[in-house]
């Protein structure tokens, strides 16, 4: 007996180190959720948005931070960076923390680091003979971008101040909110950053700074180049910001002006990440970024959630001006970037059977606890209903259908017939309504049954399959948020008009603003 348990406290001792281990080369590992967009088959010039998690070993990745000098010629420029040092400082140290080569390049500043030992590692890296041609000049297009549109007229400098700031000399330093450890190194020359990679097997290359039009995709070290060499290359998406006058072509905000950079990018340069793949807390938005903030909760089980809406979000950004984040489980049941949901004006939940992890679960719960407002999709209904089977750190919420839409989900009809969907409402009787034309039209998905509903909600639509009418579309209250819920969500269903206009105007009901006019 004392054998026995002798041998079960070695082996539990040796399981425990060995799962200590593994817990811990997990947590150094990068695991970056990217996102990058691909061209649609036979749709010349539409893209997909496609998400993707990429495992990047520490020790073979390095992050360059670009020219975050301490004084840039514009004022604007300069309060933008102030924004961003403090988020970039932690994200370096984490990275740092974890392995992670950083590599300061503030341009022309060398003279300044001239005895930094951080200087010394990049100088002193051994010669490598293998010099890809190119690496010692700035960046030109990659091939496959001769045929493309640059997004933004950026000729006159892309100074966004009025009156525009005078030229004045610079301070090339790197601004001291971003801090230099001897163990880093300090360079602005491709050629050095490339000795330091063949040095230590470094493939992997994250780039943050500024400006993303400009320094961050043309310099030797910069985007273009470490693409062209065969880098893995990302760039951190809130941690950039682009030269560009909101006053010239296309005549966006200076925001929308950087995101326009960014997508560019991610369609013909590099994928993207966002800060809250390593740091916690919310992803950088300019103090200066005043659209309303839509997050998109998707999974991608059953209805291709996390296909519609993230092209869904693209519209509104295009057409309505929303700043919109979509939150992608990827098939699991954690959405890192959740921290951002307290900045949000309004939450799309669109999941289906997942437990979250505990934090994430309480700040759902906290969202809308807080009176602002939800926009409920399909399996909604059953987003954090697991049945009972939570796994360890993850928690359900099994009423929240009652408790939160004011619905009772219990299956739903058959796959094949679909649904016949009928306004409830004439013109005028309700904003979510209005402009919804037809007033009855087919959708391709099944008959969710929902009833009852709460008495105190307001009924938009009915749906009816095989002689059978659910309640399909409503509003009602939760404590003092609005909370609206379809049970519409069928990829079909992001097809047709009258949808597209019910979701439109039950975000804009549900932020409590007029819809925008759009051409
Ligand atoms: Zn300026």
């Amino acid at each position: 007996m004392i054998c026995k348990n002798l041998v079960w406290s070695v082996l539990s001792a040796s399981i425990a180190i060995a799962s200590a281990a593994s817990t811990a080369s997990a947590a150094d590992a990068l695991s970056l959720q990217t996102r990058s967009r691909a061209p649609v088959d036979g749709a010349d010039g539409q893209f997909k948005i496609v998400y993707k998690t990429v495992h990047w070993a520490p020790e073979k990745t390095a992050i360059i931070v670009c020219d975050m000098w301490a004084r840039h010629w514009c004022d604007g420029a300069c309060d933008r960076g102030s924004q961003l040092a403090p988020r970039m400082n932690r994200f370096v140290t984490e990275a740092r923390k974890r392995g992670v080569l950083i590599v300061h390049a503030p341009s022309s500043g060398m003279k300044h680091y001239a005895d930094h030992p951080a200087r010394k590692r990049a100088t002193d890296a051994p010669k490598a003979g293998n010099v890809p041609k190119g690496m010692g000049g700035w960046a030109g297009l990659l091939p496959h971008e001769k045929k493309e549109d640059w997004p933004i007229d950026q000729s006159d400098g892309g100074c966004d101040d009025q009156p525009k700031c005078p030229s004045r000399p610079m301070d090339v330093h790197q601004t001291a909110a971003i801090e230099i450890l001897d163990e880093d190194a300090i360079s602005d020359s491709g050629v050095e950053c490339w000795n330091l990679f063949e040095q230590r097997g470094i493939d992997n290359v994250i780039l943050l700074g500024v400006h993303t039009n400009m320094c961050v995709i043309g310099r030797p070290f910069g985007l273009r180049s470490m693409v062209r060499v065969g880098k893995n290359v990302l760039l951190v998406r809130d941690l950039t910001d682009t030269m560009y006058n909101s006053r010239s072509e296309p005549q966006v905000s200076h925001v929308r002006g950087t995101e326009l950079i960014v997508e560019y990018i991610e369609k013909h340069v590099c994928p993207t990440i966002a800060s809250t793949a390593l740091l916690p807390g919310p992803a950088v938005r300019f103090k200066e970024d005043r659209r309303p903030h839509v997050a998109m909760i998707v999974s991608d089980d059953h209805y291709d959630a996390d296909k519609t809406l993230p092209a869904f979000a693209q519209m509104l950004r295009e057409r309505y001006g929303l700043h919109c984040t979509v939150h992608h489980g990827e098939g699991k049941s954690d959405f890192p970037a959740m921290d951002d949901l307290p900045d949000a004006d309004v939450m799309v939940l669109f999941i289906r059977r997942l437990a979250l992890p505990e934090k994430q679960l309480a700040t759902v719960r906290k969202y809308l606890d807080s009176g602002k407002p939800l926009v409920g999709l399909r399996t909604a209904s059953h987003a954090f209903d697991v049945k009972g089977n939570a796994p360890e750190g993850c928690a359900e919420w099994r009423d929240f259908d009652p408790q939160v839409l004011g619905g009772s989900y219990h299956g739903h009809g058959s796959n094949t017939t679909g649904t016949d969907v009928a306004l409830v409402r004439g013109p005028g009787g309700h904003p979510i309504i209005d402009g919804i034309e037809p007033a009855k039209w087919h959708s391709k998905g099944s008959l969710y049954f929902a009833a009852p509903i709460d008495k105190a909600a307001t009924l938009l639509m009915n749906g009816t399959s095989d002689g059978k009418t659910e309640p399909l579309t409503w509003t009602r209250s939760y404590k003092n948020a609005r909370v609206f819920y379809s049970s519409l969500g069928h990829p079909d269903d992001f097809g047709q008009k009258p949808f597209r206009t019910m979701l439109v105007n039950a975000l804009f009901w549900a932020m409590d603003r007029p819809v925008p006019e759009v051409n």
